[in-house]
């Protein structure tokens, strides 16, 4: 069968993946390059790709950290994962949620199951979500965007979900154009492997074995209004040099036809799961090593995407993650419907490395000098889409980021923090604070944490 030529060329990638590493002459070219924070271009990130010197991996790593605190200083985002179903017509094998899965007991979530799953995440602090879903017919879309009301609509005191991302399979421009007017985030789609080959054999059957279909998914979602898309490969299924290559290719695709590229870049690896074979024998592992070369290797590359880290990672890697570039971690997270208010015997899509709570996740944070942030200013004042990424490249985005993390990490603390976190975090506060410039912009932090102290919530700029 002959494809039609996408702007995926695995050919192409594989022989740009072969060759020399670079000697010390060029690397440090690279390494100046990063730290003028404008990402670099094609021909450097396959450099990059076949450095294998243990001492210019440790460059990189240490220069993704510098990276990221240049960008958005010591904030990191953090939201949690809200599963509606799990009933799927797809049968990928990797996925516990797989049609052909006929162990696991199949749940659909009613509106009133959404409203009480979301209460008990409002509870925990949470302000951020990740919905997500699997793919049948049988769910219209109208069910969905129910479902993004409901979550919405939900409130404990003054405390509710502002910013609900939204993770369901790729819909066509018409269905896309409806979710643009419900207020949703960032809409986010896994392309899993960017090899068609492995693609075709992971994917058997089901809407989602249309590997183009899924490809052109953020053309599709652009064209339908949607400003912010996330983009991301699961790791394990091929070599993961390809695919992060291939996501940059992607991200460069979008980027040169609507003049944006992805807000966030995921970074998932396979974990197992119940009912899924292929899961427990993953084809391309990625080591530990690998992995957090490939997220510092993204984060010099795409300096202006946010990464996602899940709790797929176990706490230590994930804490040292967060020195090497990522920007967004999920918390406190389950993965089958009805599982936060214990109304769920399905078993979850897929294990998890990290299993500690929301305060738990933040404690540690804040024990590693890291703010932890609710916040969602920035989607809210209209800074997306092109306008976030005109901020975000020159660095700009920073005096937003921090502030706004703190104002958001102070509500945290007066609503939700046990005593000792509170203190811990109020001093975390006061030094960031004290880091600040004396300028309008410390003033103007300094008087919000004060209004947030006072009782006044959702602040920010
Ligand atoms: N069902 C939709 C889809 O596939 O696009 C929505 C997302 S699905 C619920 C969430 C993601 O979980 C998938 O895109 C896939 O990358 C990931 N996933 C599935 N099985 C996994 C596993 N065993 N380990 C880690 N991630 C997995
Ligand atoms: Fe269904 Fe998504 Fe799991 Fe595939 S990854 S089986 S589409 S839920």
């Amino acid at each position: 069968m002959t494809r039609t030529q996408t702007f995926i060329d695995p050919d192409r990638l594989r022989e740009d993946l072969e060759g020399s590493p670079p000697d010390s002459r060029d690397f440090q070219r690279i390494a100046q390059r990063i730290r003028e924070l404008k990402g670099l271009p094609l021909q450097d990130v396959k450099t990059l790709l076949r450095v294998v010197d243990p001492l210019q991996r440790a460059q990189i790593l240490e220069l993704a950290g510098w990276v990221k605190d240049q960008i958005y200083g010591k904030r990191m985002v953090l939201f949690a994962p809200l599963y509606l179903g799990n009933i799927c017509s797809n049968n990928c094998l990797y996925c516990g949620f797989r049609k052909d899965n006929i162990s696991l007991v199949r749940r659909q979530l009613d509106q009133q199951e959404i409203a009480r799953e979301t209460l008990h995440l409002i509870q925990d602090g949470h302000k951020r979500l990740m919905v997500l879903n699997g793919e049948s017919e049988d769910i219209p879309l109208d069910y969905i965007l129910e479902s993004l009301k409901t979550i919405y609509a939900q409130r404990l005191g003054q405390n509710r979900i502002r910013r609900i991302n939204l993770e369901i399979a790729p819909l066509d421009v018409s269905g896309f154009k409806l979710l643009a007017t419900a207020h949703i985030g960032t809409y986010v789609c896994f392309q899993e492997t960017y090899d068609p080959k492995i693609y075709a054999r992971v994917h058997p059957s089901g809407p989602k074995s249309d590997y183009e279909w899924r490809l052109y998914a953020m053309d599709r979602a652009m064209e339908g209004g949607l400003e912010d898309v996330g983009i991301g490969a699961l790791f394990g299924l091929g070599d993961w040099r390809f695919e992060v290559l291939a996501m940059f290719e992607h991200a460069h695709h979008l980027e040169e036809k609507f003049g944006c590229g992805p807000h966030t870049v995921s970074v998932p690896r396979l974990e197992p799961a119940d009912g899924a074979e292929l899961s427990r024998n993953v084809p391309h592992p990625v080591s530990d090593e690998d992995f957090k070369y490939l997220v510092a290797l993204l984060r010099v590359s795409l300096p202006y995407a946010g990464i996602i880290l899940s709790t797929r990672e176990k706490p230590e890697l994930r804490r040292e993650l967060f020195h090497y570039g990522v920007s967004q971690i999920s918390a406190g997270s389950r993965t089958n419907p009805g599982a936060y208010t214990g109304s769920c015997e399905a078993t979850p899509q897929f294990s998890l490395g990290d299993h500690r709570s929301l305060a738990e996740v933040v404690q540690d944070l804040v024990e590693n000098g890291f703010v932890p942030s609710f916040c969602t200013g920035c989607y809210r004042r209209g800074r997306v889409g092109a306008d976030f990424m005109d901020l975000a490249k020159p660095g700009l985005i920073q005096h937003y980021c921090l502030p706004n993390g703190l104002l958001s990490f102070q509500e945290y603390l007066e609503d939700f923090a046990p005593p000792h976190l509170k203190a811990k975090g109020e001093r975390l506060i006061a030094e960031l604070t004290d880091s600040l410039a004396k300028s309008r912009l410390r003033d103007r932090t300094v008087r919000g944490l004060q209004k947030v102290r006072e009782g006044q919530r959702d602040v920010y700029y």
